[in-house]
């Protein structure tokens, strides 16, 4: 399909860079359409892991033109320093364009990331602490500095002096952000090192959809941290969904061929906010370990616990998956049983299937409701070099269920499945290849 958009479904870190990175071998673009140096995809190209913060991965393919959209906030120098890593790894294979739309994060927007958490006190949303959020409050504010503004020296003067009024309005003080004519001329020397990057994206992408090139919409964050959608106020600060991967590349709708749902086959999340299938102690503890669970970015642990089909439900009828790619099923190998929530009771004794309570503090209290599958066999060697041989018809019997079952209930087959982090360790299963879950052995219900 010429245009995709694939799109966390749960609450992001559910192997986003893995899924983009096998399927940039097709493409030509890969657009990131929002967030900035918060996001953290672990991609495994070859044997070492590359950790990307704000390029796109099509920057790791030859013949791949990789492009930092209008729809993110870019701190540029941390984005010479990505760079600069991954040239010098040997990891910088693709053309890298940087859209002159996006906004510029500022060392002062994370003193306000910082103070703002402060004020919150026990309502902290967990911001990774750099600077995201208030650099899109200062793009709606409308007192940003863009990409195309470090090209002109006399508007980042300009621009900052505005910047820096509103910020002491704000704050009360200026006093710990750094001097302005310190960081204009560091913002003169960063605009002239990432010239060479920066151009209007939005009419390349034009042309190349009217030509049926293959361009890949990535998300950096996920459908559940909306800054609308999600679980309010504890979301990021821009649309991680499929509406916002065409507002963040400039791409019209009418462009937008499918929509693929990246789903965990269970579930983690980061930071603060409702998590109502978490599972606490040593369960919680358990998946955590096997999963490696901590976050690319910050190293922070990862709150772990099942798969939700209300919120992956609702995901898909929010951004219109055509299809779903389920990672970490290796990560299950060997559970006993795999319990997935298939519904919630609200505290009012109403049901919940598709559509979750608005407000986070009503979510924090809906009461699971669970059904229990078999779990699957451990992904032996011998299990992996089967997969390797033979494909998706390889993959244990009660794992095609859970994939059967999820396929069904979220109303987007199951179309790929990552079992390990490498590019290798996929396997894309044919739409109507599995059998429909209601055909295999009955499944036990709690
Ligand atoms: P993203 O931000 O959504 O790309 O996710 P992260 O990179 O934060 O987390 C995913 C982690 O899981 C990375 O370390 C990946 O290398 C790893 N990973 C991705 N898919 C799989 C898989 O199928 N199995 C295993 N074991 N690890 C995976």
């Amino acid at each position: 399909m010429p245009v995709t958009a694939v799109i966390g479904a749960q609450f992001g870190d559910e192997g986003k860079g893995k899924i983009l990175d096998y399927l940039t071998a097709n493409a030509d673009f890969v657009v990131r359409y929002q967030g900035g140096p918060n996001a953290g995809h672990t991609v495994v190209p070859h044997e070492k892991p590359v950790v990307m913060h704000q390029l796109p991965t099509g920057i790791l393919r030859e013949g791949c033109t990789a492009i930092s959209g209008p729809g993110m906030v870019l701190s540029p120098g941390d984005l010479l320093n990505e760079i600069q890593q991954l040239k010098s790894q040997g990891e910088f294979r693709g053309r890298l364009l940087i859209s002159e739309r996006a906004h510029v994060i500022l060392p002062l927007h994370r003193v306000q990331d910082a103070w703002e958490e402060e004020v919150r006190g026990a309502m902290r949303t967990g911001t990774t602490g750099r600077g995201i959020g208030p650099a899109y409050m200062d793009r709606v504010g409308r007192f940003g500095l863009r990409m195309a503004d470090l090209q002109r020296p006399e508007l980042i003067h300009q621009k900052l002096e505005l910047l820096y009024t509103a910020k002491k309005h704000m704050t009360g003080t200026t006093q710990e952000l750094p001097p302005k004519e310190e960081l204009a001329a560091q913002l003169v020397e960063e605009g002239k090192a990432l010239a060479p990057y920066l151009c209007s994206t939005e009419p390349i992408l034009w042309e190349a959809a009217r030509e049926g090139q293959h361009i890949l919409l990535e998300g950096a964050q996920s459908a559940l941290l909306d800054i609308d959608y999600g679980t309010y106020p504890f979301v990021t600060s821009s649309h991680p969904t499929a509406a916002g991967a065409l507002v963040g590349s400039g791409l019209p709708p009418q462009e937008l061929d499918s929509v693929i749902g990246i789903v965990k086959a269970y579930s983690t999340r980061v930071g603060s906010g409702p998590f109502p299938t978490e599972a606490l102690g040593p369960e919680g503890e358990r998946l955590r370990e096997r999963g490696a669970e901590r976050g690319a970015t910050t190293g922070r642990p990862r709150r772990c616990g099942w798969f939700d089909l209300v919120l992956t439900r609702y995901a898909a009828r929010l951004n219109g998956f055509t299809s779903l790619a389920m990672t970490k099923v290796d990560i299950l190998g060997g559970e006993p049983e795999v319990p997935i929530c298939i519904g919630y009771e609200l505290p009012n004794g109403e049901q919940a299937e598709d559509y979750p309570p608005v407000l986070a503090e009503d979510l924090e209290r809906v009461t699971p409701r669970w059904r229990t599958f078999p779990g699957w066999a451990e992904f032996t060697p011998t299990l992996m070099r089967r997969l390797h041989e033979e494909g998706w018809r390889a993959l244990p019997r009660e794992l095609k269920r859970y994939l059967s079952f999820v396929g069904e209930e979220v109303g987007a087959p199951v179309t790929l499945v990552s079992y390990g982090p490498r590019r290798e360790d996929t396997v894309e299963i044919p739409v109507g290849g599995l059998e429909p879950a209601s055909a295999l052995e009955e499944w036990r219900s709690t």
